[in-house]
């Protein structure tokens, strides 16, 4: 059975929505507040998350901005209407599709079919997106994000972030790095990691301002999960 969170603080429309969700088969959670919703989202395991962004405690865009640093959950926002900006924000923080209050239930339900099945037909690429500290590294789309934020790498950029994060939390020596990305018969600078680990920095570390990439002196690099 595919499981449903909702979290909206209007509690009739929420109560209304789950009472057509479990007409539908679904199972339902639900959350009146931003901070149980978030607690319900992080530990919970969920097919698909209604979040509405106006919420006590934290608002359903960071709720959203947090479950995405692990998670690629589908998530439908719930907007009051003519709030184009939360639109764009929650897009751009990752959510799936959104829909506008007061909505037809069938408009919702239809819209929670149609990105359930996108979803598990995306299912067979899902192992090769790796999440890392707000980094999100979808090597079948060959894309990075920092929360939501695209992040424009090289071939060799993306390989060697994609190493990195692969062993998040392990330190990499330059030499392994080296065979990794560059490969065994690789003949040219040795320094040829600490150079591109310099891109990376400059593109995710210094532009976020965040601390990501982490060398390890006289060992190598390591990126840690926060
Ligand atoms: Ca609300």
């Amino acid at each position: 059975m595919q499981k449903i969170l909702i979290v909206e603080d209007e509690e009739k429309i929420a109560r209304f929505v789950e009472l057509e969700l479990k007409h539908e088969g679904y199972e339902v959670e639900k959350a009146f507040d931003g901070r149980r919703g978030l607690e319900l989202a992080e530990s919970g395991s969920y097919d698909l998350i209604l979040l509405d962004i106006m919420l006590p405690g934290i608002n359903g865009i960071e709720i959203l901005r947090r479950i995405r640093r692990s998670s690629d959950v589908p998530v439908i926002m719930l907007t009051a209407r003519d709030a184009v900006m939360d639109k764009v924000s929650g897009l751009d923080m990752g959510a799936d599709d959104y829909i506008t209050k007061p909505f037809a239930i069938e408009e919702l339900l239809a819209r929670i079919r149609v990105t359930l099945r996108k979803n598990s037909s995306d299912s067979e690429n899902k192992s090769t997106v790796l999440h890392c500290s707000g980094l999100t590294l979808d090597s079948s789309r060959f894309k990075v994000t920092y929360n939501g934020v695209p992040v424009e790498l090289t071939a060799k950029e993306f390989s060697l972030l994609q190493a990195l994060i692969k062993n998040k939390n392990i330190v990499m020596s330059r030499d392994t790095l080296l065979e990794n990305v560059w490969g065994y018969d690789y003949i040219g600078e040795t320094n040829v990691v600490d150079v591109y680990v310099r891109y990376l920095r400059q593109k995710i570390d210094e532009k976020f301002n965040v601390k990501i990439i982490t060398t390890v002196r006289g060992v190598g690099y390591v990126v840690k999960e926060d």
